[in-house]
């Protein structure tokens, strides 16, 4: 009998459930025969808006360094982010997308036997990153559909050596408030490394903001994690970033490609970092799309999760079916029933013509779907 390389992969490599991406605009448009022009994605929490003006401008200086490896130390851009949360440079690790960092902690820090705490409903790259090393994920059940810090701080074993916490929490857009958090760092074992991830952290209200970046000198196991992907629209770049203390980062050094993020995404990273009012108009837009959304979902009688982002969790009844009537209407949705809310949907905050699109399209995906259950 012949045994085939794959089949003699580990076994926790094998089981992995691959991860689910939001469906791109272009393959949408293949499958039903439609221009992309008329299909809204509001499945991926990209800001609608894109990057601004001077990042643009960056990129296209930019295109003169395309023949030599990018700096692999990033020093402009660690240079900009160590000024903004008054840390040195040896602070910061910078990844391709956060979801770098998020793995980059997990190959530092699991093996075999080991394992990483995290909640239900919380971030899919989670119990991903947890798996592909070999270590066991331990789910915390949610409370109200958000993270229940006091049960997971009880959760951690003598064999934890991570928790993962999103705040606020993708797809459920719950957020916890930096006391609560605080209160969770102290209750936590220093020898267990908490991945605080804050990618949605900019379109925080101020007055919300935790600047946990202040909180890694009295907690050097604290790994806060940013991205560039969401507020300041760069998704497609693929740039995040990781604060904590400099031996942690030498660890997470250590582990990631000397060359992980390249050239174009570092000059817009900086250029995107320098425009604060780009942050702030999307913030902006992004609180009244909200709303417009909400308005919609509760003249349609739909439950809908209080939301600390860019997007929305509205119910639904059968989120697999909904998700398909839209498709056919030329709007991008995101199901979420792997993450166990298949009554579910997570609605991404549009342009206020794309989340009118999708409120327009929604009353009849609703009701055929409810047609297409067969009645007992
Ligand atoms: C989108 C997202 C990320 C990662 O995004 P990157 O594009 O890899 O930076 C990380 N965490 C959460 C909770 C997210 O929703």
């Amino acid at each position: 009998m012949i045994t085939t390389a794959a089949a003699l992969a580990p076994e926790y490599i094998r089981s992995i459930a691959p991860y689910v991406p939001g469906k791109p605009v272009e393959e949408l448009a293949r499958e039903l025969g439609l221009d992309a022009a008329h299909i809204v994605k509001l499945a991926s929490n990209e800001n609608p808006r894109g990057p601004g003006p001077r990042v643009l401008a960056a990129l296209t200086a930019a295109a003169t360094e395309l023949p030599r490896y990018p700096d692999g130390n990033g020093f402009a851009l660690k240079a900009a982010l160590s000024a903004r949360f008054a840390v040195s440079p040896e602070h910061i690790v910078l990844g391709n997308g956060s979801n770098d960092i998020l793995e980059l902690a997990a190959q530092a820090f699991l093996r075999p036997g080991d394992s990483a705490v995290y909640a239900q409903h919380a971030f899919a790259v989670y119990p991903l990153a947890t798996q592909a090393r070999g270590a066991r994920g331990i789910e915390v059940p949610a409370r109200d559909f958000g993270h229940d810090l006091d049960a997971m701080a009880a959760a951690v074993t003598p064999d934890t050596r991570i928790v993962f916490v999103a705040n606020p929490n993708n797809p459920t857009g719950t957020w916890l408030p930096p006391d609560a958090v605080e209160r969770f760092l102290r209750a936590v074992p220093a020898s267990v490394a908490v991945v605080l991830d804050e990618a949605y952290n900019e379109y925080l209200e101020p007055g919300q903001n935790a600047h946990a970046t202040r909180w890694i000198a009295r907690h050097p196991n604290l790994i806060v994690s940013r991205t560039f992907s969401k507020a300041y629209g760069l998704a497609g770049l693929r740039i995040g970033y990781g604060v904590m203390d400099p031996a942690v980062a030498g660890l997470l050094n250590r582990v990631r490609q000397p060359f992980n993020v390249n050239a174009f995404a570092q000059a817009a990273a900086v250029a995107a970092l320098a425009d604060d009012t780009y942050v702030d108009e999307s913030r902006a837009l992004n609180r009244a799309g909200l709303a417009q959304l909400v308005a919609g979902f509760d003249a349609l009688g739909l439950r809908h999760l209080p939301s600390h982002a860019n997007f929305v969790l509205v119910e639904v009844g059968n989120g697999a079916k909904v998700f398909d009537r839209l498709l056919r209407a030329g709007v991008i949705v995101r199901p979420v029933g792997n993450y166990g809310l298949p009554a579910w949907l997570r609605v991404t905050v549009g342009l206020p013509s794309e989340n009118a699109r999708l409120l327009d399209a929604l009353p009849e995906a609703l009701a055929e779907a409810r047609a297409a259950v067969p009645v007992a």
